[in-house]
């Protein structure tokens, strides 16, 4: 049993009171190497935002349960090397879908646990998340729970139909489960193909996909029943264009991505939403990144040579989430 509090992490109690209170919301950036973990940590501590660190079951299952624990650890250390006096870095188990994945990572130095019952059926998410929660709390452990199901594909979570969280069960639900914060669907999606081009309406001037805006009723509707209730959205990459454009142009094949606007997502960070996930922004700007150095000097084959590049990339973009979009910057000195 290793305690988070012994690797410097804290859990989320008190960054998502401050978000509510301050209207805006917490980065919670998925990793799983280390240029990722690099980039995160370093645009953090230079915008001194408090960050969430997520792991999700692809990443344990490609980098290790072990390493990304000690990295984390070791995140937190790097952060003060870079002059973060009080660094606020949680490390959390994103879509863990047992008791048993919640309670090894609880007791392995997680600062925080996400239950996805989200696909069972009512009573059984409520059971679950129950147990997940009285566990974890005896440890100090924040607990994220979700209601209702988002589309689309991200590593082992994988839906084919969305269904909006239904406000008339969020008392209900968080009041049995007694969870910390609770994941809604309100029109997100995972993965950088978030909507069907049949979907979306084609801006006439660019032809580029438009897609349909968030549910913003739904949410308010949730607020409302629950006042001050930390809400989060998964899903939440914006698919940057001047990415995906880098990616097409030097021999990738990324047709019709899209991903949420982002003054949609401004819209929601300054409301009770303080967890906004992004993953597969992250991604297209590595991969963007590393192709254009492939393209232009196909002599290189010091991984350090483009993935060096990759990791500037990646903390340019984690850097404009946190100042342009979540404005969490300066909330962590
Ligand atoms: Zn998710």
């Amino acid at each position: 049993m290793v305690s988070y509090k012994e690797l410097g992490l804290v859990n989320t109690r008190e960054m998502f009171a401050k978000a509510i209170d301050g209207g805006y919301a917490i980065p919670a950036f998925n990793f799983n190497n280390m240029e990722q973990l690099q980039a995160i940590i370093k645009a953090s501590a230079e915008t001194k935002s408090p960050v969430i660190l997520q792991v999700s079951k692809g990443a344990r299952n490609y980098a290790n349960q072990t390493l990304l624990r000690y990295m984390a650890q070791g995140a937190v250390e790097y952060a003060k090397e870079l002059g973060w006096e009080h660094p606020q870095i949680c490390l959390h188990l994103d879509h863990g879908d047992t008791f048993e994945v919640c309670k090894s990572c609880v007791d392995f130095g997680f600062s925080s646990v996400m239950i996805d019952g989200s696909s069972l059926p009512y009573e059984e998410n409520i059971e679950l998340t129950k147990k997940v929660v009285e566990y974890a709390h005896q440890f100090d452990v924040t607990v994220e729970a979700e209601l209702g199901v988002l589309a689309g594909v991200e590593d082992d979570v994988q839906a084919e139909e969305s269904h909006y969280t239904k406000p008339e069960e969020v008392i209900d639900f968080a009041t049995r489960t007694g969870c910390d914060s609770l994941a809604i669907s309100i029109g997100t999606s995972h993965g950088a193909y978030k909507f069907k081009p049949e979907q979306c309406t084609r801006d006439p001037k660019t032809g580029k996909l438009v897609p349909p805006p968030l549910a913003f009723d739904v949410l308010d509707a949730v607020m409302e029943k629950l006042p001050g209730f930390p809400i989060v959205l998964h899903g939440s990459s914006s698919v940057p264009q001047e990415y995906v454009d880098i990616i097409n142009t030097y021999g990738g094949n990324l047709p019709d991505a899209v991903g949420i606007p982002e003054e949609q997502l401004r819209k929601a960070a300054k409301s009770a939403v303080c967890k906004i996930n992004i993953d597969s922004d992250s991604r297209l700007a590595f991969t963007a990144a590393v192709r254009k150095v492939f393209a232009e000097k196909p002599g290189e084959f010091d991984p350090r040579k483009y993935c060096g590049p990759a990791r500037d990339e990646m903390t340019k973009l984690y850097k404009h989430k946190i100042i342009e979009v979540l404005g969490s910057d300066g909330k962590a000195e």
